[in-house]
């Protein structure tokens, strides 16, 4: 007879303590691969679990922002070394809970390992400027100041990497956090708060709510307490965010969505170009922000290209994403394949030619999940749907173009500006492009995928509100500009008045 085992209950975070819902109610996290098996049960949080994490985090706040800054540098250098240690089991729960393929999900925590040192090497820094003052016996300079409790609301694409990319920079600079992962990957995030807890991060500095949007994410983004905060995901939601900062003028940083364009022009290298393509278009299932999901080809290598890339497309090995063969994993979930499924029907009614793919993966190993065949379109025209829209699945569309400038108002003509790549050996075009494309990121000879934590990233248009995340974007972020003047001529002096 089997035994019933109870699923593993996974709790909110609040003021040094796993704590229940005061809802009560806790959803399933179930694998985009196999839907049999269940990750765990997290939490449903609402407006009562949220109030709670931000009145944590704000009594939190008073010690933490006085805490040395390279003192909380140690806590977070603790933290990166205790994710290197346990980062291949994250990166198996990672492929459990959101299906991308292992590399992947290790590249993911990575880049929290990464971001995590790299911010508490800002301990030792957080600089801000000295300079001489107009007056005598005047001094002159900038300090950082922390803002109080920062609510980061982030996306499923990304468990862990993205919850860093806002964390880090935040704590480093004297900021407690209330984090609202995504309902699908809560598990990553936990983990992650696990590890700040065991690197010494101090009670109600950092505070995790699981659970929806609407129930949990709002209620963090229009919190009176809660002055700073960092949204990733759709643009929609980012819209909604944004308006519920506006009333009390919240720092808000909105890092939203991508139509990202690989340009590759007839003197590319062809062989490097299909491989940036494939991993352009098929890295996480077309699942990023950043990915390639346009391809402009240069009419006078348009028909080898494709050729080659739909035969690549064809090649990938879909599967489950623990399997080490694997090198595409599933859709998030049923909402993103069907997404996925109308897209493919928008392009082949507007006239694409479907080349490769188009079809949900159906039985045998993709019985249980949520599958999709990687796709290609041929002959897009830019102002299709499919060439226009976010799909964030495992399609691509590929443009033919005529000339550089051709390919640039096209990469341009899209209401996202986050990455863009071009493949060109003349150096002039790729100054040309890299000037002209209107994008937060821009690749030469790379594809449109492969940011590092000190750099900026972040897009324009649609894609962002004109922050910047990573790198020392991320600092000025939550931090507050104070300038401070010390006079020591013991006499009244006048800026632009005495010394004219
Ligand atoms: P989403 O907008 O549906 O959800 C993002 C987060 O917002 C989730 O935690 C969700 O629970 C929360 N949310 C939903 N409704 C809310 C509301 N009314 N108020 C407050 N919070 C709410 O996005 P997603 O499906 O999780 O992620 C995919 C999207 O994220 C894509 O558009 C992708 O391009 C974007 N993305 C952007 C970047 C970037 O850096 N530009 C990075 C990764 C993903």
């Amino acid at each position: 007879m089997a035994t019933a085992v109870a699923p593993r209950i996974f709790k909110n975070f609040i003021n040094g303590e796993w704590v229940e819902s005061r809802s009560g109610k806790a959803y399933e996290n179930r694998n985009p691969a196999n839907t049999d098996e269940l990750v765990g049960m997290f939490v449903a949080s609402t407006d009562e679990d949220v109030d709670l994490a931000v009145k944590a985090a704000q009594e939190a706040y008073k010690a933490w922002r006085l805490v040395p800054a390279p003192k909380r540098a140690e806590i977070l250098f603790r933290a990166a070394e205790l994710l290197v240690q346990r980062k291949e089991d994250l990166a198996k729960d990672m492929t459990r809970e959101m299906g991308k393929v292992l590399t992947e999900t290790r590249g993911d925590v990575q880049e929290a390992i990464d971001m995590t040192y790299y911010m508490a090497g800002e301990g030792r820094r957080l600089f801000g400027q000295t300079t001489p003052s107009e007056l005598p016996d005047k001094f002159a300079m900038s300090v950082r100041q922390s803002i109080g409790v920062c609510g980061m609301i982030t996306p499923w694409n990304f468990p862990m990497a993205i919850p860093s990319w806002k964390m880090m920079p935040a704590l480093i600079s004297g900021n407690t956090v209330v984090l609202k992962p995504a309902e699908d990957t809560p598990l990553s995030a936990y983990h992650l708060v696990q590890v700040l807890t065991e690197a010494g991060v101090p009670r109600g500095v950092v505070n995790l709510v699981s659970g929806d949007g609407p129930s949990a994410g709002a209620p963090l983004a229009h919190h009176e307490l809660v002055p700073v905060i960092s949204f990733t995901g759709s643009t929609s939601v980012g819209r909604m965010v944004a308006k519920a900062c506006a009333p009390d003028f919240k720092h808000c940083s909105l890092e939203m969505g991508g139509k990202n364009i690989i340009i590759v022009m007839d003197d590319a290298n062809l062989d490097l170009a299909i491989d940036g393509a494939v991993w352009g278009g098929f890295g996480t299932t077309g699942q990023r922000c950043t990915a390639a999901s346009r391809i402009a080809v240069h009419k006078g290598v348009y028909k080898e290209f494709v050729t080659r890339f739909v035969e690549r497309a064809k090649s990938l090995k879909v599967g489950d994403g623990l399997d080490p063969d694997t090198e595409m994993g599933p859709l998030i979930n049923e909402q993103q394949l069907d997404t996925v499924t109308s897209y493919v029907e928008i392009g082949k009614n507007e006239g694409a030619k479907l080349l490769t793919g188009g079809n949900r993966l159906r039985g045998g190993a993709y019985a249980k999940g949520w599958f999709h065949a990687p796709t290609v379109f041929g002959d897009c025209s830019p102002k299709m749907r499919i060439a226009q829209e976010e799909i964030f699945g495992p399609v691509v569309s590929v443009i033919p173009i005529a000339n550089l400038n051709e390919a640039i108002d096209v990469a341009n003509s899209v209401p996202y500006g986050l990455s863009a790549s071009i493949y060109t050996r003349d150096v002039n075009r790729a100054f040309h492009a890299t000037r002209d494309l209107y994008t937060g990121i821009v690749y030469v000879n790379a594809p449109t995928i492969g940011a590092e934590t000190h750099l900026p990233f972040g897009g324009t248009k649609h894609t962002g509100n004109g922050h910047r995340e990573a790198a020392i974007g991320a600092i000025d972020f939550f931090t507050e500009w104070k300038t401070v003047y010390i006079d020591y001529s013991d006499k009244l002096q006048r800026a632009q008045i005495d010394n004219a």
